[in-house]
């Protein structure tokens, strides 16, 4: 679905971006893990097309996206801090983009609702984003960029404004959502047991350079992903009785 090739980017004469290449198949969920600064923001942007890449390709369905303005592309980039808008409520919150596609009132109620159903927000329609916890402006937020069908969606540390429950909580909703509608989507994270659960495959960034395992079982494998490092310091904890 999406081919990337050779990407290279620079900033200032800093490698940002090192010869990326990659492939994300229709309805699966890449989930990148690296550190800040490794360049995971800079790679959504350019596929989103809010940054250009120096060199390489960039492929949607075998169309080059290069000359593609970004509100033209199909991807949506989502990032931790909900985008909302403060002077609609929720349900015009997420009807936005269907009545800017002057979509009719009959579509948008039956979409909107089904969506807010989806996303657990039914109640909370008619509530102004000021009003939202934390969880909830994010699920709007997805909402928004959902009832578009974008093709693909871009998650860049999504859940990174979260507590730990909630966090928990939206991981859970965001897997079933993207199962049941079928999403194409690239999650970055710098959360080891987050990028495990989101990705349906997993890649890791380092130094603007972008390594896709073939397999769960290669990336936990790999020292440098710090999969083995978690599961070591379980198994010393239980050895040691630490676990009771
Ligand atoms: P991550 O999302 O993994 O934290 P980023 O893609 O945000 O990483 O940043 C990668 C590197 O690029 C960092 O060293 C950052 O300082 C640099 N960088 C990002 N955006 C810009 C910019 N607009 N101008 C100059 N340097 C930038």
């Amino acid at each position: 679905m999406l081919d990337i090739k050779n990407i290279n980017k620079k900033y200032k004469g800093e490698a940002v971006l090192q010869d990326l290449s990659f492939t994300l198949k229709a309805h699966e969920m890449l989930s990148i893990l690296g550190r800040s600064g490794s360049g995971k923001t800079t790679l959504l942007k350019v596929l989103a097309g809010l940054e250009t890449a120096d060199r390489g390709q960039l492929l949607l369905d075998g169309q080059d996206l290069s000359p593609v303005p970004a509100n033209q592309r199909g991807i949506v980039y989502l990032y931790q801090e909900a985008l909302l808008f403060p002077h609609l409520d929720v349900f015009e919150n997420v009807a936005f983009g269907l009545r800017l596609r002057h979509r009719p009132e009959a579509e948008i109620k039956k979409k909107v609702n089904a969506l807010l159903q989806r996303l657990e927000l039914p109640e909370q329609a008619r509530k102004m984003p000021e009003q939202l916890s934390g969880g909830q402006r994010q699920r709007v937020a997805f909402g928004r960029a959902l009832i578009i069908e974008p093709r693909v969606l871009l998650l860049d540390e999504p859940f990174g404004a979260l507590d730990t429950e909630t966090r928990r909580s939206m991981q859970q909703l965001l897997k079933r959502v993207s199962k049941d509608l079928g999403l194409t989507a690239i999650f970055v994270t710098h959360d080891l047991k987050e990028a495990m659960l989101m990705g349906d495959r997993l890649g890791m960034m380092q130094g603007g350079q972008l390594k896709i395992y073939g397999s769960r079982a290669e990336f936990i494998a790999d020292e440098s992903t710090g999969a083995r490092e978690e599961a070591r310091f379980w198994t010393d904890l239980h050895d040691l009785k630490l676990t009771k």
